[in-house]
């Protein structure tokens, strides 16, 4: 049945009313407003229930409302919320930082804690750029990058962010940074099959460090699967394995972020795990680590690069809030979780069971071109016709349709704000890890008919 609040517009209350007012195109629906979360499921504050099929944007992994969670905030808020880490060491920031090094295996000997994954990905490149200078390289500056992709908003995670959007309005403020294509799997240059490019993709890698001049390039970071930027392109492991032996080959440090990937989404601790061959010299993470219950972005970095700029003064960089004495117990508490349940396997089981489901749905539904990912990572391609493969028209902007039908429907979907025209329309299938099968029947029937409303829209 439909929410019974009929929907207002955003920007009818004196002062905007929410941060939305900022974000959302003046005279969009206003969304329902949260009452209270349990397991896969949210309610809105009329009592109306949607089901959770993106945890959020691919946070809550451990679901809602986790008691254990709870109590470990409480228990920790209720001895010291905040005490500026410089003075004072937190027992839970020493117990995250071993366990969350020892999750991601050899390589990773150290763990520095921020708010999220921009401040995560700002401190990846800045730790980089200091060890460079610590050890000589000072004239290797340049982070080369992915088109498209996605590694956060503030001006740093911005300067190697593919995107034409954030790029026509900020570019001019941010050095630009060089990028190369991102393999992609359903939309292939002609005469490629997906290995093949992402293979060429892996060789522009070498030719643009090459043609920036070798000693200049301090590193390459990306999205191992890609998160709102490819839609969960899974490549090759001979594509991870080309780029590493290009980094190698360059001196240049390979950096994952992992903010979407990491914490168990996939079906290993870390998306790396999957490619043992091609390890990263750094990887990202945020998101999943607390699964949504505090902010909390993670750096994991080897003791060689550590060492390197402790023994020469120690990382110019710094947050208020870096190594958060509540954000650190609360993800203590979330990795007791996803060890006691065993999520990081149940995403690989859910992930198959949610894949067979999306398949077949993409035999019903006229829109759904292509099912991809890796565990419950995953993304459904959205077009106006399987044939061609053509995407539906950015002005149309199916997600924003698809997300207002969604909610109609009761499953709560998060998607890319701007249609990258170029690179069509996909919607992310990422429940949290907790689902049960059950749960996952009940996704993909709401799913469908959510995805009929927009088909109903696109023939109208
Ligand atoms: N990197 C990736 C791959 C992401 O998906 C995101 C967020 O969606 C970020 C970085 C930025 O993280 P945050 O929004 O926590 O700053």
């Amino acid at each position: 049945s439909a929410p019974s609040t009929p929907p207002r517009l955003l920007g009818d209350t004196p002062h905007g009313g929410s941060v939305l007012a900022f974000y959302s195109p003046k005279g969009s629906p206003r969304p329902p407003r949260v009452g209270r979360g349990e397991g896969v499921y949210l309610w809105d504050a009329d009592g109306q229930r949607y089901l959770d099929a993106t945890a959020g944007a691919v946070v809550a992994n451990i679901g809602h409302g986790n008691p254990h969670v709870l109590a470990a905030m409480q228990e920790q808020a209720s001895r010291v919320s905040f005490a500026y880490p410089r003075f004072f060491e937190s027992e839970h920031n020493i117990a995250l930082a071993d366990r969350v090094c020892s999750l991601a295996g050899e390589g990773f000997d150290r763990a520095f804690f921020v708010s999220g994954g921009s401040e995560a990905n700002e401190s990846a490149i800045k730790l980089a750029r200091h060890y460079a200078v610590v050890s000589g390289q000072g004239s290797r500056w340049k982070v080369i990058s992915r088109n498209p992709s996605y590694h956060g908003s503030t001006l740093g995670a911005l300067a190697v962010t593919g995107d034409e959007h954030t790029q026509s309005i900020y570019g001019a403020m941010i050095k630009p940074m060089p990028k190369v294509p991102a393999p992609l799997s359903y939309r292939l240059p002609e005469g490629h099959t997906e290995e093949s490019y992402a293979m060429a993709c892996a060789e522009d890698l070498a030719r643009t460090i090459e043609r920036e001049g070798p000693e200049t390039v301090l590193a390459f970071i990306l999205e191992p699967i890609g998160g709102l930027s490819t839609g969960a392109v899974v490549s090759p492991a001979a594509y991870f394995e080309r780029v590493r032996q290009t980094c190698d080959q360059y001196g240049v440090l390979l950096i994952y972020d992992e903010i979407m990937s990491g914490a168990g989404r996939t079906g290993e601790f870390l998306a790396a795990h999957h490619w043992q061959a091609a390890r990263p010299d750094l990887v990202t993470l945020a998101k999943g680590l607390a699964a949504g219950y505090t902010p909390l972005g993670c750096l994991l970095a080897p003791d060689r690069i550590v060492d390197a700029v402790a023994g020469s003064g120690g990382f110019v960089h710094g947050h208020t809030y870096f190594t958060n004495p509540l954000s650190c117990a609360v993800a203590n508490a979330v990795m007791d979780e996803v060890e006691r349940q065993g999520l990081v396997a149940r995403a690989r089981e859910r992930g198959l069971g949610l894949r067979r489901r999306l398949e077949a749905l993409a035999e019903r539904s006229p829109l759904v071109g292509d099912v991809r990912g890796l565990g419950l990572l995953s993304a459904i391609e959205i077009v106006a016709d399987k044939g061609s493969r053509r995407a539906l028209p950015p002005e149309f902007n199916a997600p924003a349709k698809l997300t207002v039908h969604g909610l109609r429907h009761g499953i709560a979907l998060y998607n890319r704000r701007a249609n990258l025209g170029a690179f069509g329309d996909f919607q992310m299938i990422t429940p949290p890890l907790t689902i049960s099968e059950s749960e996952l029947d009940e996704l993909v029937e709401r799913l469908e008919r959510a995805l009929a409303d927009l088909a109903d829209e696109v023939t109208r």
